[in-house]
């Protein structure tokens, strides 16, 4: 016993994950980390992608739809229309004080009126929370033409991409950090040059920037290993989180670590639990 517990600790102290930004932009962030192994990786790319909650339509009422296109139609677009998340803000249905029925706190109406001849966009889309919108307002619903309207209102409430893909927050994936191995000074060079596509060198010489650049290593890898030797790091990874727009790529990152540690936590509870029992 005392063994174990003796082996948990430097279990723990082995791993001292950091993680650094390498590039950040609105929509994007790409970071490595690093003294982390493929299943917290994992883990941790899952559940930003599964489990970091954003809010959107789940329910439209229509009180009038004269269009080409049938309710469950419009009802489908406008639920797959991204809306700017506040996290601090909105609470799960099933968690909030009203118990479920609705209010405020977990759920928000957003209407739709509009008549033709026009093409509906989603900035049409009233929200009553100025936090709320459409993350791509240009975004068609629908076109109407003489005559037609349409008005409807939709609820939008919070929910997790495991239970429907339109709450997914981004694209999010990693890799192995590369290691590249170049010899431009191989005697073959010249020679052997020529078998590498021309976008992997700068003033003549293969070039570790140009070969990292929009991933060209990895097609390159197996032309020639004395030229090019392409390896990876077995315990750095970089991911890159491609934001859909309802959250920073930021807030999916830091909700899911929080996400992944909580889990954590109670796992490490369970097994203490039962080794009392
Ligand atoms: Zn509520």
């Amino acid at each position: 016993m005392m063994v174990a517990e003796r082996k948990a600790v430097k279990e723990e102290e082995e791993y001292k994950m950091k993680l650094t930004i390498l590039e950040k932009t609105e929509q994007n962030l790409i970071f490595e980390l690093t003294e982390a192994d493929h299943s917290y990786a994992n883990a941790l790319r899952r559940i930003m992608m599964s489990e970091v909650p954003t809010l959107a339509v789940d329910e439209v009422n229509f009180f009038a739809n004269d269009s080409a296109l049938y309710d469950e139609i419009v009802a489908h677009r406008i639920g797959l229309n991204p809306l700017t998340t506040d996290l601090s803000f909105y609470n799960f249905k099933e968690d909030c004080k009203c118990k479920g029925e609705g209010c405020p706190l977990c759920q928000v109406t957003l209407t739709l009126k509009a008549e033709g001849p026009k093409t509906v966009y989603a900035e049409e889309l009233e929200s009553p929370d100025e936090n709320v919108k459409s993350v791509f307002p240009k975004m068609p619903i629908i076109k109407l033409i003489d005559t037609q309207k349409i008005k409807l209102e939709a609820t939008a409430i919070l929910g997790i991409g495991k239970d429907h893909a339109k709450h997914i927050p981004g694209i999010i994936s990693y890799k192995n950090k590369p290691v590249l191995k170049i010899n431009n000074e191989h005697k073959q060079f010249n020679k052997l040059k020529d078998n590498f596509p021309k976008q992997a060198f700068v003033e003549g010489k293969l070039n570790k920037d140009a070969l990292l650049k929009n991933n060209l290593y990895e097609a390159c890898g197996n032309i020639n290993k004395e030229l090019l030797e392409v390896g990876y790091e077995k315990n750095t990874f970089i991911f890159n989180i491609e934001s859909f727009g309802q959250l920073t790529p930021e807030i999916i990152l830091k909700t899911a670590i929080e996400k992944l540690n909580s889990k954590l936590d109670d796992f490490t509870k369970s097994l203490k639990k039962s080794k009392k029992i």
